[in-house]
C-alpha cells in the first residue's frame, strides 16, 4: 500500500519518471532498514539467539528476537551491530559514489540525485538509533553498559528513566515547534520505555519458572455436546473465566466468557457448547514460562491449556494469574513461586 501511494502520488504530481525514482528509493530505504536488522540478527544468532520474524514498518524494522542475551557486552553487541551495518553501507557509498562527507549537510532529501539521499538516509539510521532511548538501539546500548555496573533490573530501570527524560524533551520541543513528528516521536518513546520495562520484569522472573508454576491445577471444564446454559451456570458458580472444552476425556477447544456471551446472544442458551468454543492452545507443564505465554499472547489467548502426557488437562495458564504473579514480583522481588 506504502509503495501504491508513493508511486500514484508522485505520478500525478511529477510524472511517470519521478514515480519510478521514488519507488526504487523507497526499496533501497527498506532494503537499508533489512540489512540493519540482519546486522542485530547475525550478532544474535554468534550467542545462540534465534530470530524467527522481523517486521518492516513505514517507521523502521523490529528484529523480534526469541531472547535477549543475558550478558550485557552480547546485548551490546547485538544491539551496535545494526547501525553498524548503516554506517558500512554509508562509507561504502561515499568511496563508490566519490562523495565527501562535508557535503552531507547540504543534501536536500527532496531534491538530491538517488544516491545522495541513499546515503543521508544511512546517515539518519545511524544517528536516530543513537539516541538512548528504547526502542532505539541505543536505549539497549545504554541498558547494556548500565548492567556492566549494577543489577539487571535496575540498568532497565535507569535506561527506561533516561529515555523518558528524552522522550518528556521532544514532546516539549514538538509542542513549541509545532513539530507533529517530534511529538509523535516523543510519545513513542515513552511508551515503548513502559513497555520494555515490563516485559524485562516479565523475562527477569518468568526465566526461572516452567509453566506448572504458574497453571491453576486441576481447572473446571466443559464438555463439547453440553448446551451454552450449563457453561453460563459453571461461569456463575467458580472465579473462573476460561474453560477448557472436552469431548469425553479428549481436548477439543477453549471457552472463553466472551465467546460464552458471543454463543449465548447469537446461537442461544440451547446451542452446544462446541459451536462457540475456540481453539485450544495445549502447552506442556515442563515448557518455560517465556515460551508459553510468548505464544499465547501472540495467538491473542486469554488462556492456554496445560496437558499432561496423554493429553489429559492438567491445568490452565492464564493471562490474569500471570499478571498477579508480576505484580507479586514487583511488591517483592525474587519471590519464590516454584512449586
Ligand atoms: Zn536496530
Amino acid at each position: 500500500m506504502l509503495l501504491a501511494w508513493v508511486a500514484v502520488t508522485d505520478y500525478v504530481a511529477r510524472g511517470a519518471a519521478a514515480a519510478l525514482d521514488s519507488l526504487a528509493f523507497i526499496m533501497l530505504v527498506f532494503l537499508c532498514v533489512t540489512l540493519h536488522e540482519f546486522g542485530h540478527i547475525t550478532m544474535g544468532r554468534r550467542f545462540g539467539v534465534k530470530t524467527p520474524e522481523v517486521i518492516l514498518s513505514p517507521i523502521g524494522g523490529i528484529a523480534n528476537m526469541e531472547r535477549i542475551p543475558e550478558k550485557p557486552s552480547e546485548e551490546l553487541l547485538v544491539a551496535v551491530a545494526g547501525p553498524l551495518v548503516n554506517v558500512a553501507i554509508a562509507i561504502v557509498m561515499m568511496l563508490v559514489f566519490r562523495l565527501d562527507p562535508r557535503q552531507l549537510a547540504t543534501i536536500d532529501i527532496a531534491t538530491a540525485p538517488l544516491a545522495q539521499r541513499l546515503l543521508l538516509v544511512n546517515v539518519m539510521l545511524v544517528l536516530f538509533n543513537l539516541i538512548p532511548a528504547f526502542p532505539m538501539d541505543g536505549g539497549r546500548v545504554l541498558r547494556a553498559v548500565l548492567a556492566m555496573f549494577m543489577e539487571a533490573r535496575k540498568a532497565t530501570a535507569l535506561a527506561v528513566q533516561i529515555g523518558q527524560v528524552f522522550a518528556f524533551v521532544f514532546v516539549l520541543i514538538g509542542l513549541v515547534r509545532f513539530d507533529f513528528v517530534l511529538l509523535l516521536i516523543g510519545v513513542f518513546i515513552y511508551i515503548a520505555g513502559a513497555s520494555e520495562e515490563q516485559s524485562a520484569a516479565f523475562r527477569g522472573f518468568a526465566s526461572r519458572l516452567k509453566v506448572k508454576d504458574a497453571m491453576e491445577a486441576s481447572p473446571a471444564t466443559l464438555s463439547a455436546s453440553a448446551p451454552l446454559s450449563q457453561a453460563i451456570e459453571t461461569l456463575l458458580a467458580s472465579p473462573q473465566r476460561e474453560f477448557p472444552v472436552l469431548d469425553g476425556s479428549r481436548l477439543v477447544g477453549l471457552l472463553d466468557r466472551n465467546a460464552m456471551l458471543a454463543g449465548l446472544r447469537d446461537l442461544g442458551a440451547e446451542s452446544a457448547i462446541g459451536n462457540a468454543m475456540a481453539e485450544a492452545q495445549p502447552v506442556l507443564p515442563d515448557e518455560p514460562l517465556v515460551d508459553a505465554f510468548t505464544r499465547m499472547r501472540q495467538n491473542g489467548a486469554s488462556a492456554a491449556v496445560v496437558v499432561g502426557p496423554s493429553g489429559q488437562v492438567i491445568g490452565l495458564l492464564t493471562q490474569e494469574n500471570v499478571a498477579e504473579m508480576m505484580m507479586i514480583e514487583s511488591a517483592r522481588p525474587g519471590w519464590r513461586f516454584q512449586r
